[in-house]
């Protein structure tokens, strides 16, 4: 069998190989240089009225909130050196309890690095095989997995490149069907991920995701009675920059949508959606983490995710986008925290999931809550995209913040050894949803 290609063995060896290669080669540039003499600190919990006063702090200093002001817990909020005393200041004027998260934000970005790198070794060295969804990849590692799958399940898996991002990397997705899409009756399943660079936890659920129709089929019927599009990286290049540049990064890196974007590139693209665009919870600005672009649908990757949404509105059934942390399930409308005529089913679904996840997650987790996007964070924000799908007519639309773990700024970055756990309840909770969400569609047509 030494040499042959289509072994399992083999195949593994190479995958690890290859995969270890380019995922290293993901950090040989982070040096976290960035965030000499950042701090970030937890802030409240506030009561009601502060939340206001920290949101509006956070736009007029262009602070960046890990963690936004919510009522029952802390927020976590990233300052830099030359903000340090206006914000400490401002807080104290306002009678806002505050306490430090990271003394020394580079230092702990360079712990994590070390951790991950420690961990991939691990891996390599109990031969394993080290693959998107055990680990934190790079782009072209996570490409090289939707294309080895692409190649061994040729008969239900077409890779598509639908575009190239602001910087030219190709816009990738997975579509898989037992019925190459043709049939039309089907339920479309769109899961992407990492429209928001640094949550870097979401593209391995997706790849997971890709796992478990493929290569670990343990549910056929979710194979078998739905079509998938799966895009694990929507925002390729922040998701890169996060990876040599500046580990928490959130935007695209759009140049072209204002003067002042040369100095602050980039757009939130949960903020660009053409639906409540520029309503609440978004920035003008473009040197805010919330900069909504200068139009709706400004960038390339957000123009991507709508044409999916569009050419398949009328059979997409579940539209799902990760994003990270909070451990919680937010369903529309997210713009202005009122009631979509579809809430009682989007709860109910969402609710499944929750408690599907609970039953198979960690005890040291955090909770699932699920809720109404509004009224669960406390914010409103337009131009998202949950709400465009959602106004599109799809029934199910959600946002999953996945798990974080408090501590260092472990929230982007759980340790790695947690990574796997986060995909399998995931899917657990995925598979769960998707199965109540279909008993309640044949209950309202009967
Ligand atoms: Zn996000």
């Amino acid at each position: 069998m030494v040499g042959d290609p289509t072994s399992p063995t083999t195949f593994n060896r190479v995958q690890t190989k290859l995969f270890l290669i380019l995922a290293l080669a993901g950090y040989v540039f982070a040096k976290n240089e960035h965030y000499i003499g950042w701090k970030s600190y937890f802030v409240g919990p506030p009561i009601k009225e502060h939340v206001k006063t920290l949101v509006i702090l956070g736009e007029k200093m262009d602070l960046d909130y890990l963690s936004p002001p919510h009522p029952e817990r802390e927020a976590i909020v990233l300052v830099p050196p030359r903000k340090q005393l206006e914000f400490i200041k401002t807080l104290k004027n306002f009678t806002i309890k505050y306490r430090s998260h990271a003394e020394n934000v580079k230092a702990t970005l360079d712990r994590d690095d070390e951790r991950i790198r420690n961990w991939t070794n691990i891996i390599s060295r109990n031969g394993g095989a080290v693959t998107p969804y055990n680990s934190y990849l790079c782009l072209d590692a996570i490409y090289g997995y939707m294309h080895h799958i692409s190649m061994r399940h040729k008969k239900t898996v077409t890779m598509v490149t639908a575009g190239h991002s602001f910087e030219g990397r190709p816009l990738k997705y997975l579509k898989i069907s037992t019925t190459n899409f043709h049939k039309k009756s089907k339920n479309i399943i769109f899961v992407d991920a990492a429209i928001h660079a640094r949550e870097w936890i979401a593209p391995p659920v997706v790849t997971w995701i890709i796992h478990k129709l493929t290569d670990d089929v343990t549910e056929p019927n979710m194979l078998n009675d739905f079509d998938w599009i799966l895009m694990p990286v929507v925002n390729p290049d922040g998701y890169e920059f996060s990876f040599s540049e500046k580990r928490l990064w959130r935007k695209t890196r759009s140049t072209n949508t204002d003067p002042q974007s040369f100095r602050c590139p980039g757009v939130d693209g949960n903020r660009n959606f053409d639906f409540a665009w520029g309503a609440t919870g978004s920035s003008s600005n473009p040197c805010s983490d919330t900069y909504r672009g200068n139009r709706a649908f400004s960038e390339v990757e957000t123009r991507t995710v709508r044409d999916i949404l569009n050419t398949y509105s009328y059979r997409i059934y579940m539209y799902i986008s990760m994003h990270s942390f909070g451990s919680m399930i937010l369903y529309p409308w997210g713009h202005n925290s009122s009631d979509s005529k579809y809430s009682f089913n989007l709860h109910l679904a969402s609710s499944a999931m929750v408690k599907a996840i609970r039953n198979a997650s960690l005890p040291h987790f955090p909770d699932y809550v699920n809720g109404n996007s509004g009224k669960t964070m406390f914010y409103t924000a337009g131009g998202a995209a949950d709400d465009y799908a959602h106004n599109l007519g799809i029934p199910y639309s959600y946002t999953f913040e996945l798990p974080g773990l408090s501590g260092g700024m472990h929230g982007f970055e759980l340790h790695p050894m947690h990574i796997k756990q986060v995909c399998k309840e995931t899917w657990i909770g995925l598979v769960a949803g998707i199965t109540k969400a279909t008993k309640l569609t044949e209950k309202d047509r009967s």
